[in-house]
């Protein structure tokens, strides 16, 4: 039987990372993509023989374009793609710059679609394959993120459209919807706004990237047949609320 073969976007750190590290244990041959080549390529040299590093930005069509064509020209076929890439810009709507959320809407939400289009078209002919989006809790509305929750919002959407146009061919896409994750970027969270957003929460701790990538590793798994459309979240329980 083939290698199985994942693409995982933001993969040099976080995440991402945490996303790759598992695939690899669970012997996929894993493309790691991003636009941090050093930290990428160095990622992918101590992962192994399983790992390779692409350099993308998904938000660039041709880039991503050809980024299929190289996998395919080397492995054939494509069994899942983690779209994890993503970024934040925050502010007040008063105070946010047009272009702050232009950026935030270019990255987030066109280059996953531009990612899912790719993947969609392929895997519609190999007639099997796995989509993996990652939202955000914070699509459900949050403070300060006029761009970023719009943008996780649209993934939402786009993971239901594409269940639906791809489900027939046997390509099964689903999104996960992290709430507070440890990683490069929520450290940069002052320490008194990370214990606010914890206690906002019936789980009293943050998660960890391996939280995330524990579901993307049973999405992907062959045994995992009959979800498609679903956003599950991973998230202590912030969507439900703190009860408080
Ligand atoms: P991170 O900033 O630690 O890592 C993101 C990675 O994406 C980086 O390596 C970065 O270089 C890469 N990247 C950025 N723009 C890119 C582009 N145009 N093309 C290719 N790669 C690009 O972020 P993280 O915390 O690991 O978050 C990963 C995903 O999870 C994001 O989509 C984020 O919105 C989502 N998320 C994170 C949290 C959290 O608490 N950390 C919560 C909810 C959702």
């Amino acid at each position: 039987m083939d290698k199985r073969i994942v693409i995982v976007t933001g993969a040099a750190k976080g995440i991402g990372k945490a996303i790759a590290q598992r695939m690899i244990n669970d012997n996929y041959i894993t493309i790691l993509v991003d636009v941090d080549e050093k930290k990428g390529e160095s990622l992918a040299n101590k992962l192994g023989r399983l790992a390779k590093f692409l350099a993308c930005d998904i938000s660039n069509k041709n880039e991503v374009n050809s980024l299929f064509k190289t996998v395919v020209n080397e492995f054939g076929h494509i069994d899942v793609v983690v779209n994890n890439a993503g970024i934040i810009s925050d502010n007040m709507i008063w105070k946010m710059p047009v272009e702050n959320f232009d950026k935030v809407i270019e990255v987030n939400l066109k280059g996953t679609w531009l990612m899912c289009k790719a993947a969609g078209t392929l895997m519609r002919e190999q007639k099997y394959g796995r989509i993996i989006n990652i939202t955000s809790r914070a699509w459900l509305g949050n403070i300060g993120q006029s761009n970023y929750s719009v943008s996780k919002a649209g993934v939402v959407g786009l993971t239901r459209v594409l269940a639906l146009e791809l489900g027939k061919y046997g390509v099964l896409v689903n999104a996960i919807a992290p709430g507070l994750i440890d990683t490069p970027l929520t450290q940069k969270l002052p320490q008194d706004i990370q214990e606010k957003l914890i206690q906002a929460q019936p789980i009293k701790s943050i998660g960890q990237p391996e939280d995330i990538a524990n579901v993307v590793a049973f999405l992907s798994d062959d045994s995992t047949q009959f979800i498609t459309g679903q956003t599950i979240y991973v998230d202590g329980g912030k969507s439900i609320g703190a009860g408080l």
